[in-house]
């Protein structure tokens, strides 16, 4: 177990973590809602440093990033835990669930990004947010060997740390899961703000790409993903945006979503954005 990084110590040996929005109070031998940092003695403690549960020499593409260092392969790992419950996850088996994991050192991961040949390394998968102190030493060490850094993140970060990754990572695909905040709350145990002001923050300092996954009979009515695209196209109406269809996954029973959906989705996100991508579609 490593030290968690981000957190006060408060009296009665609690504790509580602000690497998220949602800022856990956490007592002794307790957990935060990711299950990944534990306060024990009152000291919180990262459980999932080093845990590798997947791992890819994926095509960058795949992230998905279409606009940045296109044509290559980006070793990818990811480790265990969300910050969401998304009702419709699409790796809950690491994410939400106990899995089985190895244990790499992050010298392990950049030597064998260089066996593959591979120019970066991605943090994806499940949430890397919740494996943070892991990925940020790995990302610093990648940079000091000329590797680039790629983030696949749902956003529900807080300032101080995502501007601390900010320094070392290099491009991120931030899912922007619908502009409304019921639907965060219902769907995913989280909110909007955090992830609009992360898109904003990082959009300043790095590439950036959004995915939405469109949920029928969710999140697919077309005035409020209008809402979405223009706010995107606000922050900058070149940012690549991915409409990616749903189909039934986890806890979610909803039928896949209608193909003339996400169709019409996308002529309205190109009045708005100069990249608009269709995903799991064809
Ligand atoms: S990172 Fe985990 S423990 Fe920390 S605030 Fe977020 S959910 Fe809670």
């Amino acid at each position: 177990m490593k030290e968690a990084l981000f957190y006060e110590k408060l009296d009665n040996n609690k504790v509580k973590c602000e690497l998220c929005p949602h800022e856990c109070f956490i007592k002794e031998d307790s957990t935060g809602i990711c299950k990944q940092r534990k306060n024990v003695d009152g000291t919180l403690y990262t459980l999932n440093y080093g845990k590798i549960s997947s791992y890819g020499n994926d095509p960058i593409e795949k992230k998905p990033l279409f606009h940045f260092r296109q044509n290559t392969n980006v070793f990818s790992i990811g480790s265990t835990g969300c910050n969401f419950s998304c009702k419709f996850c699409q790796n809950y088996s690491i994410s939400l669930e106990d899995t089985q994991t190895i244990q790499l050192s992050p010298n392990d991961i950049i030597n064998i990004a260089l066996k593959y040949n591979s120019p970066g390394i991605a943090f994806t998968y499940n949430e890397p947010t919740v494996w943070y102190e892991y990925m940020y030493d790995i990302a610093v060490k990648a940079k000091e060997k000329g590797l680039y850094t790629v983030m696949v993140t749902n956003g529900f970060i807080n300032k101080e740390p995502l501007l601390d990754l900010l320094k070392v990572i290099d491009a991120f695909n931030i899912d922007l899961k619908s502009f409304n905040n019921r639907y965060y709350k219902k769907m995913c145990g989280g909110c909007i703000d955090p992830v609009l002001e992360s898109i904003q923050t990082a959009a300043e300092k790095c590439h950036v790409e959004i995915t939405t996954l469109i949920v029928e009979n969710e999140n697919d009515k077309l005035n409020e993903l209008e809402e979405l695209f223009r706010w995107v196209s606000k922050v900058d109406k070149k940012i690549p945006i991915h409409l990616s269809r749903y189909f039934p996954m986890y806890k979610l029973k909803n039928p896949p979503t209608k193909k003339a959906t996400l169709t019409k989705a996308a002529e309205i996100a190109k009045e708005y954005l100069d990249y608009v991508y269709l995903g799991n579609v064809f």
